[in-house]
């Protein structure tokens, strides 16, 4: 069975759906939970336009307090809790490499619900790892 969960959160409201999932399967089968939310790298010309110095730092910042939010609901170490800056799905599969997971859990779609079957990220996740994935399926009311 699963020893090792990597949950990859957008930290969207979504998110407290699949953490029952999570949690569930992590009771199931007693595995080690780690957590991951990918901060996208933001172009030169926004922190200009935005008129904020650090932009993508205030952004891991804030990633980081949520992440710890969502990991004490769950029990997660700190150092279980990855934020990464990069293309968000070769950041997932890193990590879950690095960490040596057998497990990757992901929503069907995020807060930007880009596909109504299986988001982008659900979907580059799925086709990538080298290890199983579970997409869990998001119900009709969370889709936007
Ligand atoms: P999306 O492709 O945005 O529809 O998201 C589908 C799922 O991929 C979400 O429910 C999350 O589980 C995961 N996901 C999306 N964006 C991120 C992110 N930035 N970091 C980690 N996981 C993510």
């Amino acid at each position: 069975m699963y020893k090792n969960i990597l949950f990859a959160t957008d930290l969207s409201d979504e998110t407290e759906y699949v953490i029952n999932k999570v949690r569930t399967m992590r009771d199931f089968t007693g595995a080690k939970l780690n957590m991951i939310h990918v901060v996208e790298p933001m172009p030169g010309y926004s922190y200009a336009y935005l008129g904020i110095e650090d932009i993508e730092g205030q952004l891991i910042e804030e990633a980081r307090t949520a992440l710890a939010k969502l990991a004490g609901e769950l029990a997660v170490d700190k150092k279980d809790q990855w934020v990464e800056v990069g293309p968000t799905k070769s950041k997932i599969h890193a990590i879950a490499e690095q960490i040596g997971a057998d497990l990757v859990i992901c929503g069907s779609h995020g807060r930007h619900g880009l596909s109504l079957l299986l988001g982008s990220t659900a979907n580059a996740v799925l086709h990538g790892a080298k290890c199983d994935v579970l997409v869990v399926r998001l119900p009709e009311e969370h889709k936007k």
